[in-house]
This record gives C-alpha cells, sequence and structure tokens, in this order.
C-alpha cells in the first residue's frame, strides 16, 4: 500500500495469512513465501524478499517502501548506489528494514479513512519520521502505540484495543504546527530520492546557503554556526523534545551532528538533521530543493576536469534540445545522460519553454505542427486541423527540424512513453 514500509508490509502479509504473529515467526513466514516465488529468496534481506513477493525491483521497493531515503540521505561514495541496489545488499539486508522514529504512530482518521475504502488499514512512512508528530494529510496529532509488537496487528486493532496514545502536546503552538509541516515537506525531498546524494552535492549547497546567512561554516571562528542559528529558529518546546542536547550547548560552540553537514567531512549527517537544516536554511521546501538541485563544480583535487554538470548557458541554449529530443523529452531519461538530478531538469526544461509531448500522437496541434513540417503554410496546416495558430507558433518558437523529427519518432513508438508533462502539470 502507498508509503507502507518493510516492517509494517510484512506484519500486514503475516496477518493476513496467519492473524497475529509474533515477530520470529512472522520473518519466517516471509522468507517461505518469498522462496516460493524465487528460489534462493530466503536468504535475502527482509526488504528484498517483500520486493521479491511483491513483483517489484528491490530499487523500486526500497525507495517506495522502506525508510532508507531519510536514513541514508548522501554517503560518501562518487557514485552512491541506489536504495536497495544489488550492488550493495548488506545495506538493504540490514538497514533496509530498519525504523526511523523509535515508536510506531498512526492517524485515527487516516485509518478511519482506510477501513471505509479499503475494509482494512496500514502503517504509513510519512507518519514514521523523526520529529514528525503531526500527519501530513489531515494536520492532527498522531497516535503512538503502546505495545511493543506493533506490527504484529493493524493499525485499526490497536485502536479497537485502546493501545495507543495521543502525541499532541500541552505545548504545540501554531508555530511548531506551521514548522512540523516545513519538516514534512523536507523529508519528501528525501523520500522521493531513489538514492542517496554524492556527499559533495549536498554540503556545497548548504555551505553556500550558510554563508548567505552570515553564519560560519567551520569548526571555529566569530560567526554563529548552523546549530545556532537552528535554536534561534526552531520551536524551543520540539527542540527539547527531539533534540534535547542541541537545547544544552553553549551558543557559538560546535556541535558536531548539525555543523558538519556545510562542512566537506567524510561522515554524512543523520535524515533527520540534514531535515532540520533544510527546514531552518532555507525559506521553504522548493527553494531548498532547488538548491540542492542544482549542480555543483567538483574541487579540482577530486576531480581534475571542470565538470560537464557545471553546463554553460550556451549548451542549454543549443545542445540541450538535442539530448530532450533524443530523449524524447522524458526527464529521468535527459537527468540520468547529464548525470543531473530529475527535478533540476524538470525545472531547467520549463524554465527554458520546452514542450510537453503530452497528446503527440492525437492532439490537433502536434498533427498541424507535424504538417507545417512537412511543407504546408501554417494557415493551411491550422486550418486543416481547426487550430489557433498562435498554438502552433508557441511550439514553433523552441521548435527545430530536431524537434519534429522527435515528433514522429515518438509517435512511431507503439508503446507509449513516459512523456514530459511540465507545461500540463506546473508543479
Ligand atoms: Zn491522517
Amino acid at each position: 500500500m502507498p508509503h507502507e514500509f518493510v516492517p509494517a508490509h510484512a506484519g500486514r502479509i503475516a496477518f493476513f495469512i496467519r492473524g497475529q504473529t509474533p515477530k520470529i515467526q512472522r520473518q519466517w513466514l516471509i522468507a517461505r513465501l518469498a522462496e516460493r516465488h524465487r528460489e534462493g529468496a530466503a536468504s535475502l534481506g527482509l526488504l528484498q524478499q517483500l520486493a521479491v513477493i511483491s513483483g517489484m525491483s528491490a530499487t523500486d521497493y526500497a525507495r517506495q517502501h522502506s525508510m532508507l531515503p531519510t536514513l541514508r540521505v548522501a554517503a560518501h561514495e562518487v557514485a552512491p548506489a541506489l536504495h536497495g541496489s544489488v550492488d550493495r545488499p548488506e545495506i538493504a539486508k540490514f538497514v533496509g528494514s530498519r525504523l526511523h522514529s523509535e515508536k510506531v504512530h498512526l492517524c485515527r482518521k487516516c485509518v478511519a479513512e482506510d477501513i471505509s475504502h479499503w475494509g482494512f488499514s496500514w502503517f504509513r512512512r510519512t507518519h514514521n519520521l523523526a520529529g514528525i508528530e503531526i500527519c501530513p494529510v489531515h494536520g492532527d496529532a498522531l497516535h503512538l502505540v503502546n505495545n511493543p509488537d506493533p506490527f504484529s496487528l493493524l493499525p485499526q486493532h490497536w485502536i479497537d484495543l485502546g493501545e495507543v496514545e495521543c502525541v499532541e502536546h500541552e505545548s504545540t503552538s501554531a508555530d511548531e504546527v506551521k514548522f512540523q509541516t516545513r519538516l514534512q515537506e523536507s523529508y519528501e525531498l528525501f523520500l522521493d530520492r531513489d538514492r542517496p546524494f554524492e556527499l559533495h552535492s549536498i554540503y556545497v549547497p548548504l555551505a553556500q546557503r550558510v554563508n548567505e546567512l552570515g553564519l560560519r561554516n567551520s569548526h571555529i571562528g566569530k560567526k554563529p554556526p548552523l546549530s545556532d542559528h537552528v535554536l534561534s529558529i526552531a520551536p524551543r518546546a520540539w527542540l527539547a523534545r527531539h533534540w534535547p542536547k542541541l537545547c544544552q550547548k553553549k551558543p557559538g560552540a560546535f556541535f558536531s551532528s548539525l555543523d558538519r553537514l556545510p562542512l566537506s567531512t567524510v561522515t554524512p549527517g543523520t535524515g533527520f538533521a540534514y531535515v532540520v537544516a533544510c527546514a531552518t536554511l532555507f525559506h521553504s521546501a522548493e527553494d531548498a530543493a532547488l538548491s540542492l538541485a542544482t549542480p555543483v563544480a567538483r574541487r579540482a583535487a577530486v576531480e581534475k576536469k571542470p565538470m560537464k554538470s557545471q553546463y554553460s548557458p550556451e549548451f542549454w541554449a543549443t545542445d540541450f534540445l538535442e539530448v530532450f529530443n533524443n530523449c524524447s523529452g522524458n526527464v529521468t531519461a535527459i537527468a540520468k545522460q547529464l548525470r543531473l538530478d530529475r527535478s533540476y531538469v524538470a525545472k531547467k526544461t520549463k524554465s527554458l519553454g520546452l514542450p510537453s509531448f503530452k497528446g503527440v500522437s492525437s492532439s490537433a496541434k502536434w498533427r498541424a505542427l507535424e504538417k507545417f513540417g512537412a511543407g504546408a503554410s501554417l494557415v493551411s496546416a491550422c486550418a486543416d486541423e481547426g487550430v489557433d495558430p498562435r498554438h502552433v507558433e508557441e511550439l514553433l518558437r523552441i521548435a527545430s527540424s530536431s524537434l519534429l523529427r522527435t515528433v514522429k519518432s515518438v509517435k512511431k513508438d507503439k508503446q507509449p512513453r513516459p512523456l514530459l508533462k511540465v507545461l500540463s502539470n506546473p508543479s
């Protein structure tokens, strides 16, 4: 189910098969089930076994159904392996089913909606992120399960048994709700990723932002460190509950788990630290996303040649169209080819005014463009197809013979490709 994470999914499968089942027996049951789907799967980790049972690739499963994207936000390798990748099986095996918060939480309204729609309920990872006490959908305070084995039953059972406790605090203020909403939005940036950030590509934008705000990005110095900034921005009651050690530090003192994030260290921070930094350093999650997605030049010591991803304005104005066409406007494919973050490519494509290929096989606008490309006059091509010439002119402004070639090649494909939706879906 959407956002259901590894141990919760295992628990639900076991519950449907056998009812309430202790953890050890659940694991045995899942291993048997996975082995039935694929020989040898019993020796895999729980995450991979569930991927096998679900018929998904381990990497897709990890991205959508594990806490890995928030547990491994950054990695010090040059090209970090995908979450759940077979290149680093030990990560999926030993970290893939780990939780992000100490207790397991649910939202009573989500549970009620699940029951009325599906007849059962499930635990979501968006309710189980460190520091989050509010449902991102309903804005209600979450409830924690007061049972040592929360995945032996489904959320609705714990509510029925009265084994849940509201995490609402008397001190929860409007400011805190606002702050937690920003945290949630920042978490979304990470949950959406298929692999960790390369350490360099996250610490540089953070260091730039820290500099802009007049903070220091060094162990010592006169300027206040990031940790002081967090202390001045994050609601104190929330900090006292979730980061009591931070509240105890002296002004100006270096607090490694936060203050090393904008430094070129070799040890990445925790997902919780990165999300708190993003929520306090940037005005919004969108600003954070833009900054983190911006490609950064490598230091000469790490890579001698200047980074190609520091693409010049000329590149975006000329050669990029060729890449766009070769990839049929598929943002994921473009991002892969250019070794850039997908959301950055999506925003760049939109800012360049490149068209969506949505409806390329059926819409009158595209048919008129094709007729024009085949030699008809713009007026007659538009009249034939009954479209406003201005709409075709919009395409022509950025079109070229190569764009028309792309239209033809996309149309030839019987299987529809995932097409760019930047114009129809501006978000
Ligand atoms: Zn909810």
